[in-house]
């Protein structure tokens, strides 16, 4: 097959285009359990395989795609044949930034090949977990897993040749009770990373598990028998369960470079950063420093290799509050150096995603990180902060169609009174605008409070693509920020 596809690759170069390239899936398995107050609601097991094909001609992008591969030839001339009726219409010929040619491999960390584990182990996991969560007070118990295992190939005819094999879990649980007013509350431990180094079935570690599943139980217990939210202004500290939601909504999606030139408007909406910006806009204060690291071992948001073959990186987005990097791939710098007239991006920052075979490779979250700062523990955080609330797991969010304001409820808040945590209260939200929240962060939490969080659920693109990826967050402070309504 790979001969095939070399020899298809320069046959269409050969009839004009100016870059072709192919990711062929042998195959993309997904296996999902879920279980629902003790019972197997369902299980899945997907298999596809396919192949996509984008030419580049004249300025204009064809794209293709096919699980049939029995005429290749039909595919790569149908694939140049739309770059063809594209390039009649355009208004800005694409060009794509420089990068080198490479031969690589790449492994995402794994021990013990979820695939290769007997349903009726999964099934006994989701059994002892869900009796762990079963106590009085829980109405709705939830646990799932989800296994990805895949096979990429990517070759261009610029003679990068990559082959990728991912191997994903994600796993949550949940528990919802319900107050005297009865309205029900929920309580999550979603499956992350700290310092594990391989996600295989081996991240199925029952112990840690095990404590998360009595400490929602207690936490949930607590937040039904709490009293409502205050409605003021003051200290919020975020915990990685809702800070690296922060983190996505309004720095991620927000510096997506796509967006930023407009790309999303139709359907995700469009981001307040102009090219103007990068260099000057203070996004934050002088402890956020972000980054999109795409080189950490063992996230979702660490693939070795993008869909454009640029090899994965480390680099800053916003440095010290100040806002010098965006989320990028080889089409969209040279359209926004273009557009700016000037050089704001010195060539691919290897985010290029297509979340199957038959999409095509758009912008998308990496890491999206905060580094860890210099403001100690959690406790020294809370120890220094006279009024407060602090704040952890996603519940509902809503962002403005430009990421310029945000609002999030999460799922539990502790007040915070002279520098001790105080009650627990229920439906705690937040709400403020995004670039005076980011500049009023008063503290950072050390690598102690650093945690990755995996994300497999992010939307984006028409038609759309949900993608998976991560962020490594710390424990962070802000100052004078609305709660409770
Ligand atoms: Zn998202």
């Amino acid at each position: 097959m790979l001969n095939e596809i070399k020899q298809q690759i320069e046959r269409i170069k050969a009839k004009g285009a100016a870059y072709v390239d192919t990711r062929w899936y042998p195959y993309e398995e997904t296996n999902y359990l879920i279980m629902w107050n003790g019972n197997l609601k369902d299980t899945t097991f997907a298999r596809e395989s396919g192949v996509g094909i984008r030419v580049l001609y004249q300025g204009a992008w064809g794209f293709s795609a096919s699980s049939d591969m029995s005429n290749l030839p039909a595919l790569y001339d149908k694939a140049l044949d739309n770059a063809k009726a594209a390039a009649e219409r355009i208004t800005f010929p694409i060009r794509l930034a420089e990068k080198d040619a490479i031969q690589a491999e790449f492994s995402s960390p794994c021990k013990i090949d979820p695939f290769e584990v007997p349903l009726t182990d999964k099934v006994k996991f989701l059994k002892s977990m869900d009796a762990k969560m079963d106590k009085d007070g829980v109405t709705q118990r939830v646990c799932d897993l989800t296994f990805v295992r895949k096979k990429i190939v990517f070759l261009d005819s610029e003679g990068s040749q990559i082959e990728k094999n991912i191997t994903e879990v994600f796993s949550q649980m949940q528990v919802t009770g319900v107050d005297d007013q009865g309205t029900s509350h929920e309580r999550k431990f979603k499956l992350g990373q700290r310092g594990m180094p391989t996600r295989g079935w081996e991240s199925i570690d029952e112990q840690v598990y095990c404590e998360n599943a009595e400490r929602i139980v207690d936490e949930m217990k607590q937040v039904v028998a709490a009293p409502v939210c205050p409605t003021d202004d003051r200290s919020v500290i975020l915990k990685p369960s809702i800070m690296f939601l922060q983190t996505h909504e309004t720095i991620g999606h927000a510096l997506e470079l796509d967006r930023i030139l407009g790309y999303e408007l139709a359907f995700a909406g469009g981001s307040f950063v102009t090219l103007q910006d990068f260099g000057n806009l203070k996004y934050g204060s002088d402890k956020l420093t972000a980054r999109a690291d795409a080189t950490l071992v063992n996230s979702p948001g660490s693939f070795g290799y993008d869909d454009d073959g640029v090899p994965a990186q480390n680099n800053l987005l916003i440095d010290h509050g100040l806002l010098v990097g965006a989320i990028t791939g080889r089409q969209m710098v040279e359209e926004a150096n273009a557009m700016a007239k000037k050089q704001i991006f010195q060539g691919s920052g290897g985010c290029n995603r297509a979340s199957s075979f038959y999409r095509v490779p758009i912008e998308r979250m990496t890491n999206i990180n905060i580094d860890p700062g210099t403001d100690g523990t959690l406790d020294d955080i809370v120890k220094n902060t006279e009024k407060g609330i602090l704040l952890d797991g996603d519940k509902s969010w809503s962002i403005g169609s430009n990421r310029e304001q945000f609002h999030f409820a999460t799922e539990i808040g502790w007040l915070v009174e002279d520098g001790k945590i105080k009650n627990v209260v229920k439906n705690p939200t937040y709400k403020g605008d995004t670039v005076k929240f980011w500049n009023s962060l008063v503290a950072v939490g050390d690598q102690s409070t650093w945690e990755l969080r995996f994300v497999n659920n992010c939307g984006k693109g028409q038609p759309s693509q949900i993608m998976q990826l991560g962020h490594g967050v710390p424990v962070c402070c802000f100052d004078h920020v609305r709660i409770g309504e």
